[in-house]
């Protein structure tokens, strides 16, 4: 049997990091075992359902690297075939129509509630003749769910799962206007799409129980269930707004790279060894469902950006320069060929130390303007910096531009720190504190060659001028 899954988001205006990763599951088992990634889109709630919610997840998906096959399917474009097959539960007597008023339900309701009891229909219409249905009323349709014994769902990640039949009401699938409920929608179009496995959120357990239920009432087969826990927030509550970002492109703008948000949204509840940084190619060899594990995982920001740092570190420099580019743009910074010249060729250096790329856009600044200097420069450049930083533009501007290399200037600098009994740190910590705004940066060696002799000479020289009492 080859495998047939499918991705179901419903549109919300964003793809919430939860469903990618239920995405990212669904891709990876397709992928290994060589079958087939659906995608729907349950689309029924109209109100939500409008032209960006669902371009953001297409978005969201196609940032992510997560491609499937065939034309996506909306699910509001099949109601009319929900709707025959709820006519056709009822007529194999497996569905009936049901007249209860608003008052009688709330009765049931207030009933419940004052014993204590689960909220339940008490299937009054089940053996009732539609003879005596009050004129003109329009009934909904209700299914005949089994009313003893347990259902039972062994699950690929929760191992056997079951609820006693009596906690499950009969459920409408037709509405009194005639529209199909989500739990008919989702088990036809699963049937008719051919669905194999359905691996999604264990918030849809609940649900499963009564789809399973229809499969059985219709005589189809069933498919497999692998319900993964959700996504929990550091506090163990369900990952929620007050967390961080939930959707995707919040994560795009935060300057995460989609294949370090892809690896840990895998190891966010799927491991294989002591394996954290995972290739897309080694994710589609090991991917399985026995090792998704079985309680939530929670969401590490501190993971997240150590992941980031590393592939970050790891990308090619042109590359990560084009996805720079938009970043330092942000800062309302117009690159001319001779900025993007020095931004890359100060990416080697720049890249070991940024977490994300809005972190990298910031730290890369000052190769494309005169940077403003934070706390810890100004503190460096107290009178004694400020006296250092006289004494290193002089043996500078001395040193021959000829010989402006990075490890020519670092051994000058040696030298020179020798000479005068100083620390080579102390040396040039003002340096680096007017060159870049800051106390951290790549080499100052480094930064000096790349921006040049003239660049940095002139820059320090400015910096002395306006500072000079
Ligand atoms: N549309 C549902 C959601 O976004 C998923 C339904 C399913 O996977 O069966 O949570």
């Amino acid at each position: 049997m080859s495998v047939i899954v499918r991705f179901a988001p419903s549109p919300t205006g964003y793809l919430h990091i939860g469903s990618a990763r239920t995405a990212l599951f669904n891709w990876l088992y397709a992928r290994h075992h060589q079958g087939k990634m659906l995608l729907r889109i349950e689309d029924t709630d109209r109100a939500r359902s409008t032209r960006e919610a669902v371009d953001a997840i297409y978005k969201g998906l196609e940032w992510l690297g997560i491609d499937w096959d065939e034309t996506p399917v909306h699910q509001f474009e099949r109601m009319q075939r929900h709707v025959e097959v709820a006519q056709e539960l009822l007529a194999i007597g497996m569905a009936y129509p049901c007249y209860c008023t608003p008052e009688e339900l709330d009765e049931m309701r207030k009933e419940a509630r004052a014993k204590g009891q689960p909220i339940r229909y008490d299937s009054r219409w089940r053996d009732r003749s539609p003879d005596e249905a009050p004129p003109g009323a329009q009934p909904v349709i209700r299914f005949k769910a089994p009313q003893k014994g347990n259902t039972v769902i062994h699950d690929l990640v929760q191992g056997e799962v079951h609820v006693s039949n009596y906690q499950l009401d009969d459920m409408i699938i037709l509405r009194a206007d005639g529209t199909p409920t989500y739990n008919l929608s989702v088990v036809v179009d699963d049937h008719d799409m051919g669905i194999t496995h359905i691996i999604r959120g264990d918030d849809h357990l609940t649900n499963t129980f009564r789809q399973f239920q229809v499969y059985q009432a219709m005589g189809w087969k069933i498919p497999h269930f692998a319900h993964i826990p959700l996504i929990h927030g550091q506090d163990g509550a369900k990952l929620s707004k007050r967390h961080g970002a939930l959707g995707i492109e919040a994560y795009r703008d935060m300057g995460y790279l989609p294949e370090a948000l892809r690896n840990y949204l895998l190891r966010l509840g799927w491991s294989h060894g002591n394996h954290e940084i995972i290739s897309t190619k080694e994710a589609i060899e090991w991917f399985d469902l026995d090792h998704v594990g079985k309680s939530p995982a929670r969401f590490d920001f501190i993971k997240l950006a150590n992941l980031n740092g590393h592939y970050i570190r790891e990308m090619k420099n042109d590359d990560l320069l084009n996805l720079l580019i938009p970043f330092m743009e942000k800062k309302r910074l117009t690159l001319n060929p001779e900025a993007l010249d020095l931004l890359k060729r100060g990416m080697n250096g720049l890249k070991q130390r940024a977490k994300t790329l809005v972190e990298l856009a910031d730290n890369a600044l000052f190769y494309v303007t005169i940077p403003n200097l934070d706390e810890g420069a100004q503190k460096i450049l107290d009178i004694e910096g400020l006296e250092l930083l006289k004494l290193m533009e002089g043996y500078l501007s001395s040193f021959p531009e000829t010989r402006w290399t990075e490890k020519n200037l670092e051994d000058y600098a040696r030298k020179i720190a020798e000479e005068k009994n100083l620390k080579l740190g102390k040396l040039v910590q003002p340096l680096r504190a007017v060159l870049t705004g800051k106390t951290v940066s790549p080499s100052v060696f480094e930064i000096l060659h790349i921006l040049g002799k003239d660049k940095s000479l002139k820059r320090l020289q400015k910096y002395i001028s306006s500072n000079i009492n």
